[in-house]
């Protein structure tokens, strides 16, 4: 629309002025304006797509008797808060949850990725197999579901404590996915998509962990 514009006014010039050069200027300008214009539609679209997520979850002593699933407190600081945050993430997988943690036995955690399953989400779970049979442990559940979990018998500890949601948005701190780090242990959660390089390391060692697990 501009560009037409500074055209016509320009084609005006050149009637009055009969100058070429202005004829071209005018040309010219119209495509640099509509190449930029056009870019920065672009680029600007672009950027909401991928709006970076960075957030932190901190879990104290603070409010230590919210523990009720279905109060709805008012703090802006305690397990069932952070827990929640949590899952509203994990219910945001569009394709793929991948998640390399040491134990889950948060039910809520369990449902949430069960749900998710169920949704047609590809879930990949890595843990520790010493850990997989405990009381409370979800895994079972899991596996009863059909979600592939994976796992080795060693000396060395499956101690990470990290998700991938989508391949771009990484879950990751001292956080177990259990009942007693939501509401007995200090414990912090980093929620973050970037920077970009920083994910992808994640999500290549999930890769590398997989294949080495088969
Ligand atoms: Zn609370």
């Amino acid at each position: 629309m501009f560009s037409f514009v500074i055209n016509r006014v320009l084609s005006v010039y050149h009637l009055i002025y009969k100058n070429k050069g202005v004829y071209y200027l005018g040309f010219f300008s119209s495509v640099i304006f509509t190449y930029t214009y056009y870019s920065y539609i672009f680029k600007k679209k672009n950027s909401n797509d991928i709006k970076p997520v960075t957030e932190v979850l901190f879990f104290t002593d603070a409010n230590a008797n919210h523990n009720d699933y279905s109060r709805d407190c008012k703090c802006t600081q305690c397990g069932i808060k952070n827990l929640k945050k949590l899952i509203i993430y994990i219910d945001s997988a569009q394709v793929s949850l991948d998640i390399c943690v040491y134990t889950i036995s948060n039910t809520k955690l369990g449902e949430a990725v069960l749900r998710k399953y169920k949704e047609g989400i590809k879930i990949r779970i890595i843990t520790d197999a010493s850990m997989s049979f405990e009381i409370g442990s979800q895994i079972p559940l899991f596996m009863k579901n059909g979600i592939m979990v994976r796992s080795r018998e060693s000396q060395f500890l499956m101690h990470h404590k990290f998700a991938i949601i989508d391949n771009k948005l990484l879950i990751n701190g001292s956080f177990n996915w259990t009942e007693k780090a939501t509401f007995g242990n200090w414990e912090n959660i980093t929620i973050t998509s970037v920077p970009h390089h920083l994910v992808q390391r994640y999500c290549s060692h999930f890769e590398t962990l997989w294949k080495l697990l088969y």
